[in-house]
């Protein structure tokens, strides 16, 4: 893939990068080696400092990034500066909690006495130079969401972000350089994922989080597994959707279109499965289906889009083939199902509601990633639970429903790394956010995201 910004709304090449050479690559990892020894002993009040300096320089700079990001991979110029505003806050969120958060732990001293110890402690040390790998989606926010915590662990990070967002990854390095963080403490890698493996490999680089598919997943993963390196995935997603019969169904329809088309459709906590209780089946399908056909499909700089382009050509094509996967094989199209019409350029593609799904067809496996629902109709909870597990991925699920007994039967049952009732799936800096089965493994954000690459020292004196 050539590291570029190709406009997605109207697929002009706008800028070419030249991948970093051996030399450089080798250069920029000795800087963060350096880094890292200077940084990891400076304090939480001078990395919360940089921190909020970054935030400052973030929030006055909100709306020109925010029309980069909208040019580089497509999202509504309005999505965007959310997404920039959600940065600015997170920033701040660790900056002011993570002394708190990595505390020294004391246990009880009962509970250590008969190891001997007058007294006995664990210190969250940070581990050093870590490799992030990220994607387009949201291109700001996925890096930030690690980077934030990581940075005011003490650690140090080296970016190869996705090839198709490589002037918001050079921001992000100017920017924490522009903080005043140390040369070397955050710097972005214009390299291919050819790349990742020499890096990964090398001795300086002691840990990886990546955040993408399943197949970069798993790759990223061996080669650190080979090393003995730890990692955090954050993998695809196809979370469930369900709605039972308490639930307040105009909410949970106008909620849904939301949660569906979110980002242009490519979320990996979007709502992609629809699984209705059959009492309310058809009032939800259609309100649902009403939404979907409502939606401003268009130009994604413009106030009044709704729906901007998919961020590729490829990407388009990919879902298209779900899509007439599904309808060869007696799928219906409720709305949607193709281009929208009036479009000769960019990649666009119509919010589409599909029914009659069968597990013989790819998406009902598969990620769509892209404005595409698939819309089921149970009889009841146990059905519901059981199609909403039937998946690979695990990453959020929602459920909308009034009934305390359901609600704990879902918490209980649903195989995601999250339930949210009567709402959609949103990630916030104070709650925890990853996956279970192959949506991947480990946390981001909270206490839990901020530990992950920290080394829990144990203390002990005799
Ligand atoms: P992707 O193709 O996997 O790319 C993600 C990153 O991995 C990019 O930097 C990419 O570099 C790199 N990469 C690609 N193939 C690789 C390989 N074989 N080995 C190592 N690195 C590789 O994913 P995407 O299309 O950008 O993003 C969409 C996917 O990300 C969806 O599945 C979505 O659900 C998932 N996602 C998950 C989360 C979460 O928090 N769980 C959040 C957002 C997105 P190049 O661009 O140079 O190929």
């Amino acid at each position: 893939m050539p590291i570029a910004t190709v406009n997605p709304a109207d697929g002009e090449t706008l800028r070419t990068f030249d991948p970093l050479g051996e030399q450089e690559i080798e250069r920029r990892i000795a800087a963060a080696d350096t880094a890292f020894r200077g940084y990891r002993t400076t304090s939480f009040a001078d990395r919360a400092r940089l921190m909020n300096a970054a935030a400052d320089l973030l929030e006055k700079e909100a709306g020109d990034v925010a029309r980069m990001m909208t040019t580089e991979m497509g999202k509504t110029l309005k999505a965007a500066e959310a997404e920039a505003a959600k940065c600015v806050k997170a920033m701040r969120w660790y900056a002011s909690h993570a002394e708190s958060l990595l505390a020294d732990e004391h246990p009880a001293e009962s509970d250590v006495r008969d190891t001997g110890a007058v007294a006995a402690r664990v210190r969250y040390r940070p581990l050093g130079p870590v490799l992030a790998v990220m994607p387009w989606n949201f291109p700001l926010w996925q890096v930030i969401r690690f980077a934030a915590p990581a940075l005011m662990a003490g650690n140090v990070a080296l970016l190869k972000h996705a090839s198709n967002v490589p002037q918001t990854a050079l921001y992000l390095e100017d920017l924490f350089d522009r903080a005043g963080f140390a040369e070397g403490c955050f710097q972005t890698l214009l390299v291919p994922s050819s790349a990742i493996e020499g890096i990964l490999r090398d001795r300086r680089v002691v840990a990886a989080t990546l955040t993408g598919s399943e197949g970069a997943g798993r790759s990223v993963a061996s080669i650190a597994g080979d090393e003995v390196k730890k990692t955090v995935l954050e993998l695809g997603g196809s979370d469930p959707y369900l709605v039972m019969p308490s639930a307040d169904v105009e909410a949970a329809a106008r909620t849904a279109v939301t949660a569906r088309v979110q980002n242009n459709g490519q979320s990996c906590i979007a709502a992609k499965r629809f699984i209705a209780h059959t009492d309310v089946y058809d009032t939800f399908a259609e309100r649902f289906t009403d939404g979907m056909r409502a939606l401003t499909v268009g130009d994604p700089m413009e106030a009044a889009t709704d729906v901007g382009p998919l961020s590729s050509e490829q990407g388009r094509a990919d879902l298209e083939e779900l899509v007439d996967d599904a309808l060869s094989q007696g799928a219906t199209a409720l709305c949607g199902g193709r281009r929208p019409e009036g479009f000769d350029r960019g990649w666009f593609y119509e919010p589409t509601v599909l029914t009659g799904v069968t597990p013989a067809m790819r998406i009902h496996r598969e990620e769509a990633f892209g404005p595409i629902a698939t819309l089921y109709r149970v009889a009841g909870i146990d059905e519901a639970v059981e199609l909403a597990n039937d998946t690979s991925f695990g990453l959020s699920s929602n459920v909308w429903t009034q009934d305390e007994a359901e609600i704990e039967r879902f918490v209980r049952d649903l195989e995601a790394g999250g339930v949210y009732v009567n709402g959609m799936t949103a990630s916030h800096p104070a709650l925890p956010f990853g996956g279970v089965k192959r949506s991947g493994y480990g946390r981001e954000l909270a206490d839990h995201g901020i530990r992950e690459f920290c080394n829990a020292t144990t203390v002990w004196r005799g």
